[in-house]
């Protein structure tokens, strides 16, 4: 029987990677589907904080079991920035070819060894009581760690993946094919974890 879960995510790259990465056995289904098309609101000031406003939000509007991601990439060179400001580190259109150009200039004649970075995603899970009165919340992090190259390189992904080289690897995440990608990746990572739990609690999952 497929587990039917809400992801709360208006951001189509994430659900492309959560549906690649929990296989066919989860059928996600967003706000969106669920006729809700405003905004989720992410003003926490850690990761975990806003994954865990984003599934309490939507929690809230369709009391269903629903998860959130936030991601943030840690780049050392610049005391963990652009962290949980990654989405809008350029300014409040969070373009994402100007958050790269703004990284990109600030590791201006940074050397290839003070170039480490990594990405942090936390999902955070809502499920509710058996008899939905009440809910628990769970958060799952991954981590992919790597380096920021000085020019992009690769079509695919999103974001900033055409400058980060995952460790191990001579290749931007956006030269990876999707499925190298979601192996190694932060979200792969924190997404697994988040199955493995769902797999073994017996907390009830009702169909949507
Ligand atoms: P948020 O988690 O939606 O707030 O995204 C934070 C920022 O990180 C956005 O600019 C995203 O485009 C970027 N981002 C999130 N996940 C990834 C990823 O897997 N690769 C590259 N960039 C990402």
């Amino acid at each position: 029987m497929k587990i039917h879960i809400v992801f709360a995510t208006g951001n189509r790259n994430k659900l492309i990677e959560a549906e690649e990465i929990l296989g066919p056995s989860y059928c996600l289904v967003t706000p969106a589907g669920l006729g809700f098309h405003g905004d989720i609101p992410e003003t926490g000031t850690t990761i975990k904080e806003n994954a865990i406003q984003k599934a309490a939000f939507v929690y809230g509007k369709f009391g269903k079991c629903c998860f959130a991601d936030d991601t943030g990439l840690e780049i050392d060179a610049l005391g963990g920035a652009p962290g949980v400001y990654s989405a809008r580190y350029s300014g409040p259109a969070k373009d994402p070819k100007e958050n790269i150009r703004k990284v990109l200039k600030e590791l201006d004649g940074v050397p290839e060894d003070r170039r480490t970075a990594r990405f942090r995603c936390v999902m955070a899970l809502v499920v509710p009581s058996a008899d939905g009165t009440a809910s628990t919340t769970h958060t799952f992090e991954g981590v992919c760690e790597g380096r920021i190259i000085s020019e992009e390189e690769g079509r695919e992904g999103f974001g900033y993946d055409p400058i980060f080289v995952p460790e191990g690897y001579g290749r931007t995440f956006a030269e990876l094919t999707p499925g190298e990608k979601n192996a190694i990746s932060h979200r792969g990572r924190a997404l697994r974890a988040l199955a493995q739990f769902l797999q073994t609690s017996h907390e009830p999952i009702e169909p949507i």
